[in-house]
């Protein structure tokens, strides 16, 4: 019998990617489903985007890299976190990966020991968990309510702190809550951390473009300028620009722990792909304005989402500020059906209704269902149509 290692053994493959490949099987075996279970945008890459790469493939821009990227892209990237985030680093302080999964796997492995705890907030990414625990780190969840708009408290980010802290995890827009927080909440997180000088923070600003809040985007530093010495920004080009594909993501911060997440990636994948390089720097240098058709798409599904939703039995569902998932409660109507497994629920809602939904416990919320909104209204009104029939019969 083939010994694998204890770390492989820990984790569990992505339950996203797990779910949209059920839908895939149903559907070749000709079940008629709706996927509500991907995590990226179904609009096409912006044309001037997609010419960038192909030029730089004309133009023989096929080689290795620097491995911690391009020195025009990290330009373009110092740029964007200046004009768009009012914040200053120098190249040294930035590292573009193959995604922004590469920059957190990256960050885990230059910064963790065995033991050293990882604050993170419940609903999480499902990532972050299985990544701190591959670099032999404690995963130590914080879990929000809805009630509490899914954002973590001051009192509750002071209690999970330890000595053994090393990072505390922040998200904003989240994915799956899609909640927001504030300048005024952040600054309240802030004066926590503010406490604790050893720890370090990784804000999450991955979908930062997709929001339609009122406040606007603001990230921890942007809070609170102290933390700005001891806090990693992780952003990229997925999402906002609908290039989960091409695979770049970047970080920003202090030039040790950089280096450092750099040496890692200088051993596992070099640098990110030449051609994609290219073509996210055209998409930062481009400005965010082919954006903004995406999100008033995203906000015209979200307000539709929301209210059907809230419509359905035993559903219940906040508003969310950003991102493209509204994370529901479904517990009353999983009472109702007398299950308590949001596992088994999601399958039922597969097979009885079609719809493949994932389930919140992968988020670390079990009894809430994580459903996108990056498909057309129709299919969302279909979807919705045939929640309402199972959850009504
Ligand atoms: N961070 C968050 C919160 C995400 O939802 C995702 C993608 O699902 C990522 C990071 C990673 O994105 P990628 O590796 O596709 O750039």
């Amino acid at each position: 019998d083939l010994q694998l290692s204890d770390r492989v053994q820990q984790i569990k493959p992505s339950p996203t990617l797990a779910v949209t490949n059920r839908a895939a099987v149903l559907r070749a075996e000709g079940k008629d489903i709706i996927g509500l279970g991907a995590g990226e945008p179904d609009f096409d890459t912006p044309e001037h985007i997609k010419k960038a790469a192909i030029n730089a493939i004309n133009a023989g821009f096929t080689k290795y890299t620097a491995v911690d990227g391009t020195p025009s892209l990290k330009q373009a990237i110092i740029s964007k976190f200046k004009n768009d985030n009012n914040l200053e680093y120098e190249a040294n302080q930035i590292l573009v990966s193959c995604g922004g999964k590469q920059s957190f796997f990256n960050l885990s492995l230059a910064l963790l020991n065995p033991g050293d705890e990882v604050v993170i907030p419940a609903p999480y990414w499902v990532s972050y968990p299985d990544m701190v625990k591959i670099a032999e780190g404690t995963p130590v969840i914080v879990e929000t309510t809805m009630d509490n708009q899914f954002k973590m408290t001051a009192e509750q980010l002071d209690a999970a702190i330890t000595p053994k802290t090393r990072l505390v995890v922040l998200n904003s827009p989240s994915n799956p809550s899609g909640k927001a927080y504030s300048l005024d909440e952040l600054k309240v997180l802030g004066a926590v951390l503010n406490k604790y000088p050893d720890v370090l923070i990784a804000t999450d600003d991955m979908y930062e473009l997709i929001l339609w809040a009122d406040f606007g985007f603001h990230n921890i530093v942007n809070a609170c300028p102290e933390l700005y010495e001891r806090t990693i920004v992780l952003n990229g080009v997925s999402k906002a620009f609908s290039m989960t594909g091409w695979r770049i993501g970047y970080a920003a911060g202090p030039a040790k722990l950089i280096g450092a997440m750099k040496k890692i990636q200088s051993q596992s994948t070099s640098n990110p792909t030449s051609i994609s390089q290219v073509a996210a720097e055209a998409a930062l240098n481009g400005g965010n304005e082919c954006v903004k058709p995406m999100v008033a798409a995203f906000r015209e599904r979200h307000d539709y989402l929301v209210a059907a939703l809230n419509a359905l039995p035993g559903v219940e569902c906040i508003e969310g500020d950003g991102a493209f998932y509204a994370f529901p409660s479904f517990l009353e109507a999983m009472a109702t059906m007398g299950i308590s497994d949001d596992i088994e629920f999601a399958e039922k809602m597969l097979i009885e209704a079609g719809v493949a939904m994932v389930p919140g416990s992968a988020f670390g919320s079990p009894g809430f269902m994580r459903l996108s909104f990056a498909t057309s209204l129709e299919t969302l009104k279909d979807a919705i149509a045939r929640l309402d029939k199972a959850l009504s019969s």
